[in-house]
């Protein structure tokens, strides 16, 4: 390091090595950004509505056509007659059906009848990923319960298709004010064991405003439906 030496040459061949090490090394460098962007791209279409079609499409003739396999998947309904769903499934899960607390079906009986259930709870692991059941704006972020800061909701507003949607017990990963689009990761499910220790199975309670403004049944725009599936 510290040789002297007797000619320039030496030094000037190693520079133009560290040159050309260099330009490489960024090379690859951005050839990893390039392939990094390309993936996050295929995910953001896959996930958003409009894109997951066309994709699909595109990606179906590669794979192998023997192995066609019939699973359930979540549709929702398109109310604005665009060609496009408007809906999703916040958890990607059954409707809770019942348990110690009762049912999670819409307009099932709550304290002993004296009121009744106003969403729909789809079941969900507590932790996983929560979906934006419709695109909008965030309107509010509050609490669950006035004396439970653990238990938030995100309610989503989309003045296009004049549906308004609250989605329970998540921990947002949304602030009041984001856009989102429909079926963006919205937070992540808040595990129901402490408030409810007796049996209660983990969810997402989904309260839905249809155009004229009354809480409705979910699983009218939310529906089961089996598709053919190819490969892995
Ligand atoms: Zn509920």
């Amino acid at each position: 390091m510290f040789r002297a030496t007797t000619t320039p040459a030496p030094d000037k061949f190693q520079i133009w090595m560290t040159q050309t090490w260099l330009t490489l090394g960024a090379a690859v460098l951005a050839a990893g950004f390039l392939q990094a962007g390309a993936h996050a791209a295929a995910r953001a279409n896959f996930t958003s509505a409009h894109g997951a079609k066309p994709l699909a499409l595109a990606l179906e003739p590669v794979a192998p056509p023997a192995t066609g396999e019939k699973v359930l998947v979540w549709q929702g309904k398109d109310v604005d007659g665009d060609g496009a769903a408007d809906f999703v499934n916040p958890t990607g899960q059954s409707p809770r059906t019942h348990d110690a607390y009762g049912f999670g079906a819409f307009g099932a009986s709550r304290d002993g009848g004296s009121r009744k259930h106003e969403g729909v709870d789809f079941m969900a692991q507590a932790g996983q990923p929560v979906a934006a059941p419709i695109s909008g704006y965030v309107t509010k972020v509050g609490m669950a319960y006035a004396d439970d800061k653990h238990l938030k909701f995100v309610e989503i507003t989309n003045p296009a298709i004049k549906y308004v949607a609250r989605v329970f017990y998540i921990d947002p990963s949304v602030a009041e004010g984001d856009v989102v689009r429909l079926g963006q990761d919205i937070g992540a499910a808040h595990g129901l064991q402490t408030r409810y220790p007796d049996g209660m199975t983990d969810h997402v309670h989904l309260e839905l405003m249809g155009p004229n403004q009354k809480r409705m049944d979910a699983t009218a725009v939310l529906s089961e439906r089996y598709v053919t599936r190819f490969g892995a």
